[in-house]
């Protein structure tokens, strides 16, 4: 991103699971301390797939964030020398954190978001349909769909090694449960 003075905007980095979106979000946040910005990098405590308070991607990569339960939070903790605000797995928040983002562009922060677009059943996820509508940028990613090879646009849902019913709970006691990338192609939700 080119500097741009005077104004806030939102980016948003979304795609399925895999596709590197915490990736990317990371290498904005790197270079954002290159240009000596001063960033808060928010995300939500439900995510605690590596790191309670890392942002981490598949690959390794890692960033210091703060875990925050309610949208609220980031404009609580918001500290005024902040030029540049990350969230991460930001598809978790209701539909507050759209405010969130709007209130911090409006008053001229960089706001950097990366989401899931769709949840296991294919369908948009939560808060970032409005997101992705109202931010400046959208970057679309792809993974890999690891049945056929093709870009990946969809996150696989498997319980037990079979793909999850359309209905079936979004958490299940006891179940085994992995989630893959594939294409519109190999996506399955049967029911
Ligand atoms: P996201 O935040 O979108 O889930 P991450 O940034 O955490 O993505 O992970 C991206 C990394 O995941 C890739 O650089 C690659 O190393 C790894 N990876 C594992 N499986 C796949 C796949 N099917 N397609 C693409 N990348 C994959
Ligand atoms: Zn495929």
């Amino acid at each position: 991103m080119y500097k741009i003075q005077n104004t806030g905007w939102i980016e948003v980095i979304t795609g399925p699971m895999y596709c590197g979106k915490s990736e990317e979000l990371i290498r904005r946040v790197r270079r954002a301390k290159i240009a000596k910005q001063k960033i808060q990098v928010f995300k939500p405590i439900i995510d605690d797939r590596y790191h309670k308070t890392n942002v981490v991607s598949h690959n390794g990569d890692q960033v210091e964030a703060i875990p925050i339960d309610h949208p609220d939070e980031i404009l609580k903790r918001l500290n005024p020398k902040t030029d540049v605000i990350a969230i991460d797995e930001i598809q978790f928040f209701d539909q507050q954190i759209i405010g969130v983002c709007e209130e911090l562009a409006d008053r001229g922060l960089r706001v950097i978001v990366a989401g899931l677009d769709r949840d296991f059943r294919g369908k948009p996820f939560g808060p970032m349909p409005q997101l992705m509508a109202l931010a400046e940028y959208v970057d679309k990613l792809h993974a890999i769909c690891v049945k056929c090879g093709n870009p990946a646009s969809r996150t696989q849902r498997l319980i037990d090694g079979k793909p999850a019913q359309y209905d079936d709970p979004v958490i299940l006691v006891g179940a085994q449960e992995v989630y893959e990338a594939r294409c519109r192609k190999c996506h399955e939700v049967p029911g």
